[in-house]
């Protein structure tokens, strides 16, 4: 069967160097909507609380339920409609009507826009934001915003920056006013953390660097993180094929001489993205991917029990013209996931 592996100490490599940058464990919050970008919601969450983190984001109710007991707190994304809150679970707020759905004493955090357009309350909301939070007996815990574009070199992450701190500043003066207690303030993702030269703020919302991964432009100074997920295929069976035979749908793969093929159980109805034979890929081993991707079957150019497709998902992203962060999250939430 087609497996996920998932190295520990790479794991540990990561959070350790994102602890330090962020200032402490304690303000890490680790994203782990998706099935933690696919790499195992319930198997990543574990390895998370043994290295010693409190914190936790998803983006919903359902998937907080399964992590309850590894976090002190988690903050869930995209869920107002629900009724059933813990008291480690904090909703984010993302405009105005989600106040009202919201039932007493839940814990809530506020998302302004500054800039994305995508979620949140305008600056000029925040006011009747956080009134209607005072009135609706909801606990505001948090302020957060979210960057657009922290992982290319333009100076957006600058303004954005500078409307957070101006978001603040009035977010505690309302709270003063209104005798609340200040709310933690929270704005930036893994390539954020790290174009901040001293980490100020209350909490970082990691998702892909944790994973061994950083979409940033490399003319920052980025730090050497290292990939946690391998995929693993084993073999179905094995033939030879004379030279000029074709492997494969389309026939994409044709043989320059006789050869071995062997076909392996993982395809893209395992998530793992169609190569549509024209983009030659090769294994971290060396082997070579023949001709297309089929649903449940690869065709390769070796006879081991069991091959690693990949180590690193940074070529195959090239390939299929995304980012890293597709690659993993496409993988099917039953393929199984061992910790090693
Ligand atoms: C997904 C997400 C993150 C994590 O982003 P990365 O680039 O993976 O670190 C942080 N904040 C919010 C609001 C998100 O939706």
């Amino acid at each position: 069967m087609a497996k996920i592996i998932l190295n520990k100490s790479n794991y540990f490599h990561n959070l350790k160097i994102i602890s330090e940058q962020a200032g402490s464990i304690e303000k890490v919050a680790v994203v782990l909507k998706d099935n933690a970008y696919g790499h195992g919601l319930v198997e990543i969450s574990s390895m998370a609380k043994e290295f010693g983190i409190k914190n936790a984001v998803v983006r919903t109710v359902a998937e907080a339920k399964l992590i309850e007991t590894f976090f002190d707190q988690i903050l869930i994304l995209a869920d107002s409609k629900k009724k059933s809150y813990s008291h480690s679970f904090h909703i984010v707020i993302n405009s105005l009507d989600d106040i009202a759905k919201l039932p007493k004493n839940t814990n809530v955090q506020l998302k302004v826009d500054t800039g994305m357009h995508r979620n949140g309350v305008s600056l000029k909301e925040l006011e009747e934001a956080i009134h209607g939070i005072y009135e609706k007996k909801l606990n505001l815990t948090g302020v957060l915003t979210h960057y657009k574009s922290a992982d290319e070199l333009t100076c957006d992450f600058f303004w954005q920056r500078a409307l957070f701190n101006q978001v603040k500043k009035e977010v505690m003066g309302i709270c003063e006013k209104l005798f609340l207690p200040i709310p933690k303030f929270h704005s930036a993702n893994s390539s954020a953390l790290f174009r901040f030269k001293n980490f100020d703020e209350d909490l970082v919302r990691v998702g892909i660097a944790q994973y061994g991964y950083l979409e940033t432009n490399t003319i920052f100074d980025n730090p050497k993180l290292k990939p946690v997920m391998s995929l693993w295929a084993s073999k179905i069976s094995t033939r030879t094929i004379k030279k000029n035979q074709k492997v494969g749908y389309g026939g994409k793969y044709l043989a320059k001489k006789d050869m071995k093929v062997s076909t392996y159980d993982v395809g893209y109805g395992d998530g793992f993205l169609r190569l549509n034979g024209e983009t030659k890929y090769t294994t971290p081993k060396g082997y070579e991917i023949l001709g297309r991707v089929s649903m449940d079957n690869i065709s390769i150019d070796c006879e081991d029990d069991e091959v690693c497709i990949f180590n690193d998902v940074k070529k195959l992203a090239k390939i299929h013209n995304t980012i890293s962060y597709e690659i993993t999250t496409t993988l099917l939430p039953t393929i199984k996931k061992e910790i090693k």
